[in-house]
């Protein structure tokens, strides 16, 4: 089961059939690539720092590995288009980069696993609670209706995975799931004439000149200008505002006086379209990739080890069989969502994935927990999971 449909439930559902894998894949939605995965029009590009970190490694691989994605399954004009972007923030340059829909690679991923005849779509499904049932996982909604069982099940469901997360860790008052939303919004508009930049600019958001997409869905116009994103940590919600608009515009005119680009249109002399959508980030703006961790058991083996708690290792951590996660994609979803459902499928394998170890680590749901149980005095154990002990 794979709670999440857009970039990365798709990813994961795409990875998992074409491995042999039957997949349910359930959301809250009428359909896939409903909520941030909406986005009109978002950048693949790397990830640029003077020294490496293990964000700018992950986005290169992610970044190429992306890029042949689109290159497989997407015609240019129809969903992508290749271009540069002139970078002006630090460490200015101009770096290849692509213009891609999101919504046109899920459904290209989710149809390339329907071509399987392994995938089964439950749309209007708001999974609410997750529990361990006879030896496997079941998923429930708001009435605790059997929504669907399996002995595996990947939390794709952005910010809704954190209150499944959250629950399946047991009463403890340690914070393994440090993720929280950032609303962002877009200002777009048709584009006519010439456009006001030779190439995307990016310093303090991304200016996009001009996009075309032959398929793009309503009501957004075939060839667009883009300004983004605003960038409001702690809001959740996807109103479009004329504030957020004023702060496009500033960035979008800072933008093209600084670089002698053409003149920003006017707020006033056409109406600007808008999106907003939410981004899901965790603590360390990394994403969550991987086996998800039995805290109960964890803060149990913690107590005991005493003095010696710092020796426990990050893969010695006690997971809950057939959990995992892929989450938190933060404003990298193009990027990161299938290179890390790659990985996260082979390590569902029981396959080594090329993955560097040091970049999985990164990556890996038990982090946060580890880290904490790392510093803590002992204390008493929470009552086992209902999950840890069922299973
Ligand atoms: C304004 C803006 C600009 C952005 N620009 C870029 C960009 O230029 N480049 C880039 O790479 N990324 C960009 N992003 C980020 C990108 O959109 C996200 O990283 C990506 O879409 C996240 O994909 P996801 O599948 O994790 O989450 P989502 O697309 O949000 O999908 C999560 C799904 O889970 C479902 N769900 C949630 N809870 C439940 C539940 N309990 N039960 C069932 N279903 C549930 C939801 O209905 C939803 O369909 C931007 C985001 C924003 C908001």
């Amino acid at each position: 089961m794979v709670i999440g449909a857009g970039l990365a439930g798709a990813a994961m559902a795409q990875c998992l059939t074409t491995r042999g894998w039957r997949v349910d894949l359930f959301d809250a939605a009428s359909g896939p690539a409903q909520a941030a995965s909406a986005l009109p029009v978002g950048m693949l590009s790397p990830h640029v720092t003077r020294a490496p970190t293990p964000l700018s490694e992950l986005s290169a691989l992610g970044v190429a590995h992306t890029r042949a994605e689109l290159q497989r399954l997407l015609t240019p004009g129809r969903g992508w288009q290749a271009c540069e972007v002139d970078n002006w923030g630090h460490d200015p340059g101009r770096w290849p980069a692509a213009l891609v829909r999101p919504s046109a690679l899920v459904q290209a991923w989710l149809a390339e696993a329907q071509a399987t005849g392994h995938l089964t779509c439950h749309w209007n499904s708001h999974v609410h609670a997750l529990q361990a049932r006879n030896g496997v996982w079941c998923l429930q909604d708001a009435s605790q209706h059997t929504l669907g069982e399996a002995p595996a099940v990947v939390l794709a469901a952005a910010l809704g995975s954190a209150a499944l997360l959250q629950a399946l860790s047991g009463p403890s008052d340690w914070r393994p799931w440090p993720l929280h939303p950032v609303k962002g919004q877009m200002s777009l508009g048709a584009q006519q004439g010439e456009p006001l930049a030779p190439r995307p600019q990016r310093n303090n958001g991304v200016f996009v000149p001009r996009y075309e997409d032959a398929n793009m869905p309503a009501p957004w116009p075939q060839r667009l200008w883009s300004m983004g994103s605003t960038y409001d940590r702690g809001q959740a919600n996807t109103e479009v505002t004329e504030d957020a608009h004023a702060r496009n515009a500033k960035s979008l005119r800072l933008l093209l006086s600084a670089h002698e680009a053409g003149q920003a249109p006017a707020l006033d002399d056409a109406p600007w379209q808008g999106w907003a959508g939410v981004r899901c980030a965790s603590l360390d703006r990394l994403p969550i990739a991987g086996a998800v961790p039995d805290v109960a058991a964890l803060l149990a083996q913690v107590n005991q080890l005493g003095a010696h708690r710092t020796r426990l290792d990050l893969s010695q951590v006690p997971r809950l069989p057939g959990v995992y996660a892929l989450t938190a994609l933060g404003s990298r979803g193009l990027t990161l969502a299938h290179w890390c459902a790659q990985q996260l499928a082979l390590q569902m394998d029981n396959q080594t994935h090329p993955a560097p170890h040091d970049l999985w680590r990164c990556v890996d749901p038990a982090r946060f927990v580890w880290k904490q149980s790392r510093r803590q005095e002992g204390r008493k154990p929470a009552p086992a999971s209902v999950a840890s002990t069922k299973l």
